[in-house]
């Protein structure tokens, strides 16, 4: 998530942060800030915003020849001046990356110790913890490795400290951080395209090893701190190509970011096996007194709702209704004191789901938002927020925060399903390992699938209308997989639940209509197998997202995509990998603008 850029070198260090920070506004931010060390201590500039209000705070500050610059997405605190990176002390700074999943801890033991906070971030936690070392250690290392054996999370952290005024420290887990040295001095960046401009030549930093830059040379240090040698990498991108990780589009990238985006919303949420959500406090009621869940959204998001309404009916026993934003809004609904209102929206933004939350308020209704962007008006406005934590998205058509809105959906069935007794504290331990460990495993198993995906997808891009049908949460499926084809490819798709077709669209079916079915629910294998021959005998050419291992008659399918295998509940996570690869590649072939897709925006925010 976000950027990071840190010089120490021979030059000012501070235009070479804002060009970098600039090179890093492409992934989107809500923040920014530098620390930098001058002659009386280091000094922090941080502000709320674009990077040129940054940029004007700066102007008049002296030469800095060591500095450390961030932008920031924020996962927890809103976005503001304070919450801004760099956090620290008069001895350190550090700008961080990713999530501190264990601050509320950390922040109790420092607060025992005499200190305070005056952000909200978990990031300040660890600066503070690191600050703390410091002062007992006196060693930028052994205060780096003491902090590290206490902090649990995912992290790209790069520290200055007080004492070591032309150094840099980096150290990583679960986060990208390279270190690169340049003609006058070197870098550290979360992201090659940061520092093209000085530098093609490279380090990654591995998991358990610090970084120590001065102004002539990158020392890298093991776990027990003995300096490794590393050979430079070199980048032959261009700016362009290193924006998009090296992938031919945000969009590709942003599929492969999917298992690490689904398992950092969900491990800071999972402790001992068990979701820590707290039900009572997001229903504002609890669980005993829950009366219906609405799940309110739009596009994507509303196909996310449709498969949450499978997960919390299934598990929980608690009556869901998924309704359109637009709807909704107009249709003076039925909402009763003790309901909750589920908003779903990537950039909590999207005016109509704003509208719903309004109307639900002003009933009295209790309101939860999912959204992705912290500091967004739903996540201001709703009564409570569950943030998924897929990072920046810039495709239009949305994949990984789809994939991140459905996995929180699943870990707050199972919270609620626990604490109405209608699981049992195994089960749900055992859903919960399957949600964090196979989920995360069965996605980066279905992105092996590439080859077959465009293949397939080379095969079928001459159509001009392609049907997608699924029984259970599959059905909610096909309707996003044919939305993701619509939205990029601009093939008209239709998305049915199978038993449906007959009553009324089977005649459509005529010699090679393009069929996606997914068959992959094993208990209404044959109904679906039963489906699937209706349409075959009537012509079409039948493409199957099918279970890995689940047997098919001979003769229903022309070409089969196999779903790697979970139990029948996370199915869904599973198959819209290869939904949005087919997808993908559709679009490519057919020469479209994959992440620009026309008329389209990222943001709805009209109604
Ligand atoms: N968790 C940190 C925060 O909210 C860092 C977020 C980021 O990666 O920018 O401040």
């Amino acid at each position: 998530m976000c950027g990071i850029i840190g010089y120490t070198g021979r030059k000012n260090a501070l235009p070479r942060l804002i060009e970098g920070l600039k090179a890093l506004e492409y992934r989107g931010y809500d923040s920014a800030g530098v620390a930098f060390v001058h002659k009386n201590g280091i000094k922090a500039v941080k502000s709320k915003g674009r990077i040129a209000l940054l940029e004007e705070k700066l102007k008049g500050e002296q030469e800095s020849f060591c500095a450390i610059g961030h932008t920031r997405w924020a996962t927890h605190g809103e976005p503001s001046d304070v919450n801004s990176h760099p956090h620290g002390t008069d001895s350190v700074y550090i700008v961080h990356n990713g999530i501190i999943e264990n601050y509320a801890v950390i922040k109790e033991f420092l607060t025992e110790k005499g200190y305070s906070f005056e952000s909200e971030t978990d990031t300040e936690t660890a600066a503070k913890l690191i600050d703390w070392f410091y002062s007992k250690e006196k060693s930028p290392i052994s205060a780096i490795r003491k902090a590290l054996e206490m902090i649990s999370g995912s992290y790209a952290i790069g520290a200055v400290f007080e004492g070591y005024p032309d150094k840099i420290y980096a150290f990583r887990k679960d986060s990208p951080l390279l270190a690169a040295p340049s003609e006058d001095g070197g870098f550290i960046t979360s992201d090659i395209s940061a520092i093209l401009r000085h530098t093609r030549e490279f380090i990654r930093l591995e998991e358990g090893e610090i970084a120590v830059l001065s102004p002539d040379s990158i020392e890298i240090l093991s776990t027990d701190n003995t300096p490794i040698e590393r050979d430079f990498e070199t980048v032959s991108w261009d700016i362009e190509a290193a924006e998009k990780g090296g992938y031919d589009h945000f969009m590709l990238k942003e599929i492969f970011e999917q298992p690490d985006a689904v398992k950092k919303t969900l491990s800071p949420r999972v402790t001992d096996g068990l979701p820590t959500l707290d039900i009572t406090k997001l229903a504002g009621r609890c669980v005993g007194e829950l009366g219906a869940i609405h799940i309110v959204a739009c596009g994507t998001a509303y196909h996310a709702g449709l498969i949450g309404q499978y997960a919390i009916e299934k598990l929980a026993r608690i009556p869901v209704k998924v309704e359109l934003a637009s709807e909704f809004r107009y249709k003076n609904p039925i909402l009763r004191k003790n309901d909750l209102v589920i908003i779903i929206s990537q950039s909590g933004e999207t005016a109509d789901s704003l509208a719903a939350l309004r109307l639900a308020k002003e009933r009295g209704v209790r309101t939860l938002a999912v959204v992705n962007v912290a500091g967004s008006t739903i996540a201001q406005e709703a009564d409570s927020v569950l943030l998924t934590w897929a990072g920046p998205e810039i495709a239009v058509a949305s994949t990984k925060a789809f994939s991140v809105q459905i996995a929180l959906l699943y870990l707050f069935a199972i919270r609620l399903a626990l604490d109405s007794d209608t699981i049992s504290e195994e089960e749900a331990r055992q859903y919960c390992t399957e949600l964090t460990t196979d989920v995360p495993a069965a996605i980066s198993k279905a992105l092996d699938l590439t080859d077959l995906c465009s293949s397939t997808a080379q095969k079928y891009k001459d159509n001009s209308s392609i049907f997608f049908i699924g029984r259970g949460a599959s059905s909610a499926l096909a309707h996003e997989a044919a939305l993701k084809m619509k939205e990029i490819s601009y093939i008209h798709c239709e998305a049915y639940a199978a038993g449906e077709l007959k009553h009324g669209t089977i005649s459509l079916i005529t010699d090679g209509t393009p069929v996606f079915a997914f068959l992959t629910n094993r208990s209404t294998a044959d109904k679906m197998i039963s489906n699937i021959r209706e349409v075959k005998t009537r012509g079409a050419r039948v493409m199957l997202f099918c279970r890995e291992g689940m047997p098919i008659p001979d003769g229903i399918a022309d070409d089969i995509i196999p779903i790697p295998s979970l139990s029948q509940l996370f199915m869904p996570m599973s198959e819209i990998i290869a939904a949005q690869l087919v997808a993908y590649y559709m679009s490519c072939h057919l020469g479209c603008d994959v992440d620009k897709p026309r008329n389209l925006a990222k943001s709805v925010t009209v109604e």
